[in-house]
Formats: C-alpha cells, sequence, structure tokens
C-alpha cells in the first residue's frame, strides 16, 4: 500500500452500485488508493441497524457491491479490502467508546433528530398499521458509508431501510441511536486520519473526533483524531431528474446492460417544455427546468469536450439553440456511454469468472485488518487498564 494519510471508508452492502455511488464515493476512493494507505470496508454491521429484519440478500449483495468495487478499479494490491463482520474488534472498540460517549451526543445527531421527526409524524400511521408492516423513511439520511460513511449520500435509497416496524419499535432501534458509536470504531482502529465524506456526514466525523478526544483525555493518548476529507462529487441525475437513488428506482447500474442502458437513456427526464427539436432547451438547471435535463448531466460526465464540437459544451449550446432534438441528443450520448459500460461489463465478468476470487480478496483483506485492529486493541485495552 502507500504510504501518505491512512484513510477509511465503508460502504453499506446494498447490491449493484449505480452511477451516482461511482460518481460520488467510489472514484474518489480508486484515486486515494493511489497515493495513500487505504482500508475500504463493507459495512455488513451497518447495514443491520436499518436493515435487520430481512438478511436473505445480505450476502449477493455484499458479492455484487465488491464486484463492483474492483471492476471500478480498487486493486487489492494497493488498498485493504474487507468486511466489518470479519473483524471482530470493531465491536469490541464500539463497545468500549460507548462507555465514554455520552447519549446527548447521540440524540444530537441529525440523522438520529430527523429520524424522530419523521416518526412524529407518521405516529398515527404506525399505531393503525398492521404488524409486520414497515414505515419507509425517505428522509432519513442513514448511511453508509461514511466512515463509512461514505454514506453514500446517493444512497438515501438506503434509508428506505426497515427502519421502524409498527411492534414495540417506535422510537427506532439501540443499534441505530449508536451506528454513529460504531462508526468512530471503524475509524479509529486503524488510525483513519483522512476520512472520505459527504457534506451531510461531517457530523458524524466531528462525533468520531469528539469520542477520540474524551477517550484520550481520560485513559491518555490513543487514537490520532481523524480529519474529514470533502471532495466535490457531481451530482449524478437520475432517469427521473431527481438525484440518484435505489430508493427512487432511477439509477443507472454501472454494470448496465445494453438494451437496459438504452432504454434507461431514451426514457430519461430532459426538458418538458422542449417537445419539438427547434424549440430552445434548458439543459441546465434553472427556473424554467428546475432539476434540469438528466440526458445533459451525463454528456457532462461521458462527453469530453476535448474534440472541440462533440463534447457537452457544443451540445449545450445546439440544446439552447435549437438545433438538436432530444432523440438525437440521446442516441448521441449512448455513443459515449458504450465504451466505459461495455469495458465495465467485461472486467467485472472476468472477475466473477475466476472462481473464489471475492472470497481470497476478502480473506486477505480481513487478515491485514485484523493484524492492525489487534494491535490498536492491545493499546486500548492497555490504557483502559484491561490487561
Ligand atoms: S436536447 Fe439534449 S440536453 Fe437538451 S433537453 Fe434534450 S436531451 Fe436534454
Amino acid at each position: 500500500m502507500a504510504g501518505g494519510e491512512i484513510v477509511f471508508s465503508g460502504m453499506r452492502p446494498t447490491g449493484r452500485l449505480h452511477l451516482g455511488n461511482y460518481w460520488g464515493a467510489l472514484k474518489n476512493w480508486v484515486e486515494l488508493s493511489r497515493a495513500h494507505t487505504c482500508y475500504f470496508c463493507v459495512v455488513d454491521w451497518h447495514m443491520l441497524t436499518t436493515g435487520y429484519e430481512d438478511t436473505a440478500p445480505l450476502q449477493d449483495n455484499i458479492r455484487e457491491m465488491a464486484l463492483d468495487w474492483l471492476a471500478a478499479g480498487l486493486d487489492p494490491a494497493r488498498c485493504v479490502i474487507f468486511k466489518q463482520s470479519s473483524v471482530a474488534e470493531h465491536a469490541e472498540l464500539a463497545l468500549l467508546l460507548g462507555m465514554v460517549t455520552p447519549m446527548s451526543w447521540l440524540r444530537n445527531n441529525p440523522t438520529w433528530k430527523d429520524q424522530l421527526q419523521e416518526l412524529a409524524k407518521t405516529r398515527v400511521g404506525l399505531s393503525a398499521s398492521k404488524p409486520e408492516s414497515v414505515r419507509i423513511i425517505p428522509s432519513l439520511g442513514v448511511t453508509s458509508v461514511g466512515s463509512a460513511f461514505v454514506r453514500p449520500e446517493e444512497d438515501e435509497g438506503d434509508v428506505e431501510r426497515r427502519l421502524v416496524s409498527s411492534e414495540g419499535n417506535s422510537e427506532g432501534n439501540y443499534g441505530f441511536f449508536g451506528y454513529p458509536v460504531l462508526q468512530a470504531a471503524d475509524i479509529l482502529l486503524y488510525g483513519g486520519t483522512l476520512i472520505p465524506v459527504g457534506q451531510d456526514q461531517l457530523p458524524h466525523i466531528e462525533l468520531a473526533r469528539e469520542i477520540a478526544r474524551r477517550f484520550n483525555s481520560i485513559y491518555g493518548q490513543v487514537f490520532a483524531e481523524p480529519k474529514p476529507l470533502l471532495t466535490p462529487a457531481p451530482r449524478v441525475q437520475g432517469t427521473d431528474g431527481r438525484k440518484m437513488s435505489k430508493s427512487y428506482g432511477n439509477g443507472i447500474e454501472l454494470a448496465e446492460g445494453p438494451e437496459s442502458l438504452k432504454a434507461k437513456i431514451m426514457g430519461a427526464y430532459t426538458d418538458p417544455k422542449k417537445i419539438r427539436a427547434t424549440d430552445p432547451g434548458h439543459p441546465e438547471p434553472c427556473p424554467e427546468n428546475p432539476p434540469g435535463c438528466s440526458i445533459f448531466a451525463l454528456h457532462k460526465l461521458y462527453n469530453s469536450d476535448e474534440y472541440g464540437k462533440k463534447g457537452w459544451r457544443a451540445r449545450r449550446e445546439e440544446c439552447m439553440q435549437g438545433r438538436i432534438g432530444c432523440v438525437a441528443c440521446k442516441r448521441d450520448l449512448l455513443t459515449h456511454l458504450e465504451g466505459p459500460f461495455r469495458d465495465f461489463r467485461e472486467k467485472r465478468e472476468s472477475i466473477e469468472r475466476r472462481t473464489g476470487e471475492v472470497e481470497r480478496i476478502f480473506d486477505e483483506g480481513a487478515r491485514r485488518a485484523r493484524a492492525v485492529a489487534a494491535e490498536t486493541m492491545k493499546r486500548v485495552r492497555r490504557a483502559m487498564r484491561l490487561a
């Protein structure tokens, strides 16, 4: 692994990733792994904080996500790729950090406060629902990743987990209430100093810093304080014009096949006021087309303007001046998407064909992660006079 800072990040295993996940987090991970010592973790325990009732798809989701990570360019020779549940020290450290974490800090967690607000709004509905029903709380930005924490902000979809069942769980579960402590443990276990996050995850990193500071002030210096790394990421629109999210069902998967890719692009949201090719369009967000055109947003990502007229800037001018229609514009976008999507699928399939490859990578990653985590826990136990 490279030197530099120690980077820790994770993703909740939600299955196949979409373009929002790639441009919002994964692309950045690949770049970070070239310059820093990186730990990338499938935070399967975090998944349980909101998705504990249905674990049947968990293993498939972990594998599908790992294949996307690898096909996108995460190289196990350059970073440690592992599952959180393979390193029991995450749980031990979370337990011990929980001893020094005031509950008021967790109650002030914006995600928790959002949840309580949503619960207050839905309480009447909850009491009337059937025992097995669940409430979806779309505004709950539980995320993931963040330290995990890359919560993938795009994964508001994650939020539509079964957060609150109707029976006896009207204030959420202890695991969810305490997940910022588990996030802190994830980060601090590896001496993570640089944590790639989205803006909405900043409070969680601040909480991890507070927990580290409090632990150090009581037991002596053990933990380095992590710093957030805010990397500007393009907002990836889904096919309906909203932010791309699994929960909205508007995603384009990284491994999308050619037919479904074509169908999604040809059916994507554009500018409702541009009926004829000669109508002037509004490709970017503006009062006339508040979300902006989904197709144009993808042109900006995949249609480089280095070839002058063929680039996204030329498309923008043609659209605004009524010199191109949406069908032609979509077909043009497809020509720019076909190559990258084909390359991704081929790489993914070749990894998938290598029997046991993902499992080997996880095993090796867990071995390397455990070695670091065990050393940290020795220091923690000594500091707390537990050993
Ligand atoms: S011409 Fe292209 S950029 Fe303009 S609204 Fe249609 S699809 Fe969007």
